[in-house]
């Protein structure tokens, strides 16, 4: 399958990994937001929000989980920090594997403005 984030999980495209686990990785993005831009995602393939079964949906815990032990470690978990999904077209998403960003490490901008 070409899809980009898989070849991350497997390997043979290099990123700067911050978190792994049995289900989960996280790398900075390649081209970051916010002084914190970290992605979240599930090591299996699944395109988009609208992709997620039943027996998916302990991947979005175990997410959720990291994204804290992230926020931590990436020192911004008491300052503060903001976990987006984007899910199709609309939503600006590019590349089909779901993913959530982790962003903060400056006070960001409101959603409304
Ligand atoms: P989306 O718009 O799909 O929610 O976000 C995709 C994100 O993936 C973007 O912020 C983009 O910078 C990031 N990205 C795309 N290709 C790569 C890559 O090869 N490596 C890394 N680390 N990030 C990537
Ligand atoms: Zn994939």
């Amino acid at each position: 399958m070409d899809c980009i984030f898989c070849k991350i999980v497997e390997g043979t495209i290099p990123s700067k990994k911050v978190f792994e686990n049995e289900h989960v990785i996280a790398f900075h993005d390649i081209q970051p937001a916010a002084n914190v831009h970290t992605l979240i995602i599930p090591k299996k393939h699944i395109a988009d929000m609208n992709g997620v079964e039943e027996a998916d949906l302990f991947l979005i815990g175990e997410i959720h989980r990291a994204a804290q032990q992230i926020a931590r470690e990436q020192g911004v978990s008491e300052s503060g920090y903001r976990l987006v999904n984007n899910c199709g077209k609309d939503s600006g998403q590019v590349v089909f594997h779901l993913h959530y960003h982790l962003l903060g490490g400056e006070k960001l901008g409101a959603l409304n403005s």
